[in-house]
């Protein structure tokens, strides 16, 4: 029989109606085997995910406040759902434990992870479906970084043992049993280790939109869907802001060879989006997707006859390297250099590193400048069709935008352009139009 792995997010099972939703698609095909359910999410825009409420309070309990009333809040919202579907389920023990692990400094990533493992208790008792433990399958090190090997060996043996099964996401445990997370959104990445193990024939990843959009519906009113992108193309995106799917979450599937579906809990009946590991089916646009992300900033670095001087790269990058930033373009001129970074990871550091950058290169000038945006364009056509760089720079001039930056990787799989964080979304509206808009 085929197998399915299916990964609800946030979204999806916010409240008890969610719920309902999520247990239709799972009746609606017996070969959807596997559930991973995230913690719930937002019901509406303005409330909280209680992934951020499980920070909130297990700070403060880190500050010897009294955290009772906010834990009391978070227990209100799996109380609802229990309700709402008249679950013969009482999570008190549940609480009470937490409770006395928060009062031992049990640790931040164990206070995040009982969001999605008392969701995947409810979910388990919904369903029917035995419930595993994420933390006595998916493996860290005490570090807490993940062990891809080990997990699947793990996680293979335990999944033969069950038919159908709900695993929560987001989090695992060393072998000392301390419980560790992914970064945020990470159920995504849960739900791929778990198609693995499960060696299954295809991940669905349920979410609140009708599949990969060509750019983000936030700056983009209703952009076009996606019907199929490729691994690589997919991770370019993700990687650059488009955050449906997290960016890691591909690794796990794309050695075995699953494709991913993602697919809209609110819309079941629409196909959502393919995520494949090759395709000869053409885009339908010169692009596939457009993402980007705020906070950057770029160094420049300036120094005569820089051209000839061997070594010269690799000694700025060993600044940064020493300081714990990682570079994301290095866009270079015969006598100048611009590094790209992570505002947030740059912004302490600034003085140290100009400092030490002025020591090792003996540069005649370094100039900051922060407040940048980074704008991928990405699409596995893009190679075969002249002019695309070319169209990108008259629609960013006719929308009056300052390209900072342009970069083009060596895949031809992608082009990056830099702009000031003000005019960001002109820029992502510009692009969508010449390359999408124009064509429909
Ligand atoms: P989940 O809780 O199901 O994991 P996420 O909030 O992590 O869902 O991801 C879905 C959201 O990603 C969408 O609601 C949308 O606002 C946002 N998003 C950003 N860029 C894109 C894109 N290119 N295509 C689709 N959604 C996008
Ligand atoms: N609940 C976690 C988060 O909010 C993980 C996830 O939703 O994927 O980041
Ligand atoms: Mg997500």
């Amino acid at each position: 029989m085929k197998k399915i792995v299916v990964k609800f997010g946030g979204s999806s099972l916010a409240n008890a109606e969610q719920f309902r939703k999520a247990a239709a698609i799972m009746k609606e095909n017996t070969a959807r085997r596997y559930v991973v359910p995230s913690a719930p999410g937002k019901r509406f825009p303005e409330d909280s995910k209680v992934t951020d409420l499980l920070y909130q309070c297990y700070a403060s309990a880190e500050e010897g406040k009294d955290f009772e009333k906010e834990l009391e809040e978070i227990k209100k919202r799996y109380q609802e759902i229990i309700e709402g579907l008249q679950l013969p389920l009482s999570i008190d023990q549940e609480f009470y434990e937490i409770k006395q692990q928060f009062e031992n400094h049990a640790g931040r990533d164990y206070a995040a992870s009982r969001g999605e493992y008392l969701n995947g208790i409810l979910m388990a008792e919904y369903l029917g479906f035995p419930f595993i433990d994420a933390a006595q399958v998916i493996r860290f090190d005490s570090n807490g970084v993940f062990l891809p090997e080990e997990t699947d060996r793990i996680f293979h043996e335990r999944l033969k043992q069950e038919q159908y099964a709900v695993i929560p996401g987001f989090y695992g445990a060393d072998e000392q049993g301390v419980v560790h997370t992914f970064s945020r959104g990470g159920s995504d990445i849960t739900g791929s280790i778990t198609a693995k193990a499960a060696q299954a024939d295809l991940y669905e990843n349920w979410t609140d939109v009708s599949g990969f959009l060509v750019a983000d519906p936030r700056v983009i009113p209703d952009p076009q869907v996606i019907s199929m992108i490729t691994y690589k193309e997919l991770r370019e995106l993700s990687y650059m802001g488009a955050g449906v799917l997290h960016e890691d979450a591909i690794f796990p599937v794309r050695k075995a060879g699953i494709p991913i579906n993602i697919r809209n809990t609110n819309a079941p009946k629409d196909k959502g989006t393919m995520i494949v590991a090759n395709t000869c089916m053409p885009s339908p646009f010169t692009i596939t997707g457009i993402a980007g992300r705020k906070g950057f900033a770029s160094i420049n670095i300036e120094k005569d006859m820089m051209n000839t001087e061997i070594g010269f790269g690799r000694k700025v990058l060993g600044v940064f390297q020493d300081h714990g930033i990682s570079f994301e373009h290095v866009p270079s001129g015969i006598d100048t250099m611009t590094v790209f970074v992570k505002e947030e990871e740059f912004s302490g550091k600034e003085l140290l590193v100009i400092e030490q950058l002025y020591q090792k290169t003996e540069a005649d000038s370094i100039e900051v400048e922060k407040g940048l945006g980074l704008i991928a364009v990405v699409g596995r056509s893009m190679r075969e069709q002249r002019g695309t760089a070319g169209r990108i720079f008259s629609a960013l001039a006719h929308a009056h935008v300052n390209v900072k930056m342009i970069d083009q990787g060596s895949s031809e799989l992608n082009i990056i352009i830099g702009v000031d964080n003000g005019e960001f979304e002109t820029a992502v509206k510009a692009l969508y139009d010449i390359f999408v808009t124009i064509q429909l």
